[in-house]
């Protein structure tokens, strides 16, 4: 029979195995940002289109070619969230979380952009992303990036990351740098592809991200941001690598990381590595001053940063640093008369006693080979066995399925269940 419908291009099923080492991943993330002191929130996936071209800006990748767009039926535009910071702000704004108060924040889920699918990157994927607003200085964009410093270690992938930094300054520093590098950009524009011209005159900072190998090269004589910043700038700057020479983080300077979205200013920062290919980026963020009063609140300063964790996930399996974990500790089995309801209940009386252990009760009887067989599959460490004496005297037979030496004994509920949580660790 042929499949009538299939899943969205780029948008994928996660299955079991996949969910095992996805839930490892999201435990460690979770813990990560609870030990910073950061609380959760959680945004609806559809915003209106207006929120993102506000905020994202209307000549970017994401909002020119990249959101799934729509109108709904009464006629709203809507778009699926392709980034998680407008939403974030604009919540906080409609609670009036930021006004006068800092905000530590993280939310995790899925984001939407249509871009062409290929390894690492999805139509359907998936961040964690942290805002902190309401403090001016380097120190949390230290304590921001120390945080994703503190996952990489975590997972022991630390050096298979590199930090790259780089400063946008402010405002009136780009606007004034923004002019030489048009009149620099357009002196040589019949070198530039097409993309690079275009931005030249929509969005020319975006020309220093280009992939062109060509430009890059013509980009090397190019008039450099960092040479019209101010003492302030320059300060933020020196302050951030000082702390983070402090917490022993090593990083590069990259004076083409200008990021792929409008609204940062100062810091920006990705983590990059070489063994996703062109999917390098792992995590990327930066300081965005100006996103609170841009989507109609008052000044409001703030930091953030999106890992991609399909990417971060990839990587992992990459470097062989997670692996699926069975689903299942205990097989509960049996057979003879009243075995089936005796199966039942002991298993729920095992469950109450031991709730982090991961029960399943053969269903569909079968005689004992074919059980056991299933026991093996399900990759369980201990097998309860029931049968007549076990249902007369009240008792359990335990198996330790990885342990020969182990020899199969009975015992009973109270017994048992101090037997299973030493044989699986608990
Ligand atoms: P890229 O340059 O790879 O397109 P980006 O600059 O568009 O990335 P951000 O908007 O900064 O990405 O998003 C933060 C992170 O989310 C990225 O560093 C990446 O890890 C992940 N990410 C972004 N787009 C995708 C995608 N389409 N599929 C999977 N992960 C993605
Ligand atoms: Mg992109």
């Amino acid at each position: 029979m042929g499949l009538l419908v299939q899943a969205i291009r780029g948008m994928n099923d996660l299955l079991p195995e996949d969910t095992s080492v996805w839930q490892q991943v999201e435990k460690v993330l979770r813990q990560t940002m609870a030990s910073y002191g950061y609380s959760e929130v959680r945004m609806p996936i559809v915003e209106k289109t207006s929120l993102f071209c506000r905020a994202i800006g209307e000549v970017t990748d994401v909002v020119e070619k990249e959101m799934y767009s729509f109108e709904d039926r009464s006629g709203d535009k809507l778009s699926l969230r392709p980034e998680g910071t407008a939403g974030c702000v604009r919540s906080c704004l409609e609670h009036n979380l930021v006004y006068n108060q800092e905000q530590r924040l993280w939310y995790m889920g899925p984001m939407f952009r249509h871009e062409r699918p290929q390894k690492g990157r999805y139509r359907q994927f998936h961040q964690m992303g942290c805002e902190v607003f309401g403090i001016n200085g380097p120190d949390v964009d230290a304590e921001v990036i120390a945080l994703t410093y503190s996952i990489w270690k975590k997972f022991g992938i630390e050096n298979d990351l590199e930090l790259q930094l780089n400063s946008l300054g402010s405002a009136n520093e780009r606007a004034a740098y923004r002019e030489d590098l048009v009149k620099f950009l357009e002196a040589h524009f019949d070198e530039l592809d097409e993309d690079c011209k275009r931005r030249t005159h929509t969005n020319p900072l975006r020309v220093l991200d280009t992939k062109d190998e060509k430009v890059i090269e013509i980009l090397k004589d190019a008039p450099k941001l960092k040479d019209y910043f101010g003492e302030e700038t320059r300060n933020h700057f020196e302050k951030l690598c000082s702390y983070l020479d402090k917490l022993g983080i090593k990083y590069v300077f990259n004076d083409r990381l200008v990021r792929g979205l409008d609204y940062y200013n100062l810091t920006v920062f990705e983590w990059v590595t070489t063994a996703l290919g062109a999917q390098g980026t792992v995590c990327g963020g930066g300081r965005y001053d100006s996103l609170v009063e841009q989507l109609g609140g008052t000044p409001t300063k703030a930091v953030g940063f999106g890992l991609g964790m399909e990417r971060l996930i990839l990587l992992l399996q990459t470097l062989g640093k997670v692996s699926a974990k069975p689903s299942v500790d205990v097989y509960v089995v049996g057979a003879g008369e009243g075995s089936d309801v005796y199966m039942l209940t002991t298993a729920e009386r095992l469950r109450a006693a031991l709730p982090d252990a991961r029960i399943m009760t053969h269903c569909g009887g079968g005689n004992f080979k074919k059980q056991f067989k299933k026991a093996d599959r399900v990759n369980a460490r201990v097998a309860v066995i029931i049968g007549e004496n076990e249902i007369a005297n009240g008792t359990v037979t335990l198996k330790n399925m990885t342990d020969e030496t182990f020899e199969q004994k009975e015992f009973s509920i109270e017994d048992a269940v101090a037997a299973i949580a030493s044989m699986i660790g608990l």
